[in-house]
């Protein structure tokens, strides 16, 4: 994947250089289970290539990201998330300083399934 940056954790989760609990891959995204759940369905969601957050994303992108987000429930309810408007999850995504953000390649938390959670 040539819009990769290799000192960051996420593009090697995305080229399996980094184990990680696969949930979902195709040619432009990837999904794996958050290393520290919040609830019982806790994954994340993020594109192959090194995007820094939602406030970097571009016109091109545009096309990919709407693809993703077409895609959260079907991976959600894969994952036990129980359909809307019994079940649901949250889609969370952080940006900065202010936003938590920890890991600066974009992803979307999709967190989910009975409650109590630990967090949220
Ligand atoms: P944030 O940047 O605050 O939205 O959160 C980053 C998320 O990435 C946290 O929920 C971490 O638990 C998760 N995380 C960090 N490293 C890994 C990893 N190697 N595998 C899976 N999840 C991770
Ligand atoms: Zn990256």
């Amino acid at each position: 994947m040539s819009h990769s940056d290799p000192n960051c954790i996420f593009c090697k989760i995305a080229e399996g250089k980094i184990p990680s609990r696969k949930v979902y891959e195709d040619e432009e995204m990837f999904a794996f289970h958050d290393i520290n759940p919040w609830a019982p369905v806790h994954f994340l969601m993020i594109p192959k290539e090194h995007i820094v957050s939602i406030a970097h994303v571009e016109e091109r992108h545009a096309a990919m990201l709407g693809r993703m987000m077409a895609r959260v429930p079907q991976l959600a309810q894969q994952e036990g998330c129980v359909p809307y408007p019994d079940g649901g999850f949250r889609l969370v995504s952080n940006v900065g300083e202010h936003g938590g953000q920890e890991v600066h390649h974009l992803h979307f938390h999709v967190i989910g399934g009975p409650r109590p959670w630990k967090k949220g």
